[in-house]
């Protein structure tokens, strides 16, 4: 098992995950990857060293892949945790538990077994952290669409830079989590859900109710 360094200051967090596999691993479907990632997640020896709390979680939905054609339905869900990791140790444990199930990073926006995204944190005055910084946040935000599928951030960005603009993302995240606001859009996640075109939601659905259309 790796180590993981301490980098703890007791500050403790609540982060908003964005969880999603599209591709089966041995007989597991992608939605009963999540079910093992969640479980694993959960396990104490992964989470050793620091305090993990799962607050809730959303069902898992079906939302076709995207951009359209690359690969099969993806299952996509949301965990709300409570941690006193910071957002980077935490960010390092979920990519060594994207390790644990087969991730492979070769391709942006590639067909993936599990995706771990750390897409919003909320301090306990109720304050999101803007990592690094607003301006680094802002320019990733308003990156073109072509520049999005060839750059690759290469630290952390808190809020998620394509938080607001994923119907996959907030469809689930509202279920658990409707009230958070986003510390520079200035709207709550259920605002950010409404104001998204309706082809960005119309094809998302339960998982367990049947193939995406
Ligand atoms: P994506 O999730 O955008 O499809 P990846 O999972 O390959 O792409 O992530 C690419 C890199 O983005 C990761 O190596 C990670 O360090 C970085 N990254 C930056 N901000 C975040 C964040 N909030 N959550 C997860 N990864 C992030
Ligand atoms: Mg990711």
């Amino acid at each position: 098992m790796a180590e993981f360094a301490r980098e703890s200051d007791n500050k403790v967090n609540d982060y908003y995950l964005s969880v999603g596999s599209n591709l089966p691993i041995a007989e597991r479907s992608p939605a009963a990857v999540l079910e093992a990632a969640l479980e694993e997640f959960s396990a104490t020896g992964l989470l050793a060293q620091g305090s993990v709390e799962i607050v809730s979680v959303s069902e898992i939905y079906r939302t076709p892949a995207w951009p359209a054609g690359h690969g099969p339905d993806y299952a996509n869900q949301a965990w709300h945790i409570r941690s006193d990791h910071s957002p980077q140790v935490l960010l390092d444990r979920l990519h060594a538990l994207e390790a644990r199930f087969e991730r492979s990073r070769e391709r942006r926006w590639g067909a993936r077994t599990l995706d771990l995204d750390i897409v919003l944190a909320v301090d306990s005055q109720g304050r999101s952290p803007v990592l690094p910084d607003r301006e680094t946040v802002l320019r990733w935000m308003k990156l073109p669409r072509t520049e999005q599928m060839r750059c690759t951030p290469d630290r952390l960005i808190l809020p998620h830079p394509r938080l607001h603009e994923r119907g996959f993302v907030l469809v689930p995240l509202v279920e658990i989590a409707p009230d958070p606001v986003h510390p520079i859009l200035g709207r709550r996640m259920v605002e950010l859900l409404h104001a998204l075109p309706p082809g960005e939601t119309k094809a998302i659905r339960p998982w367990y109710a049947g193939p995406a259309s």
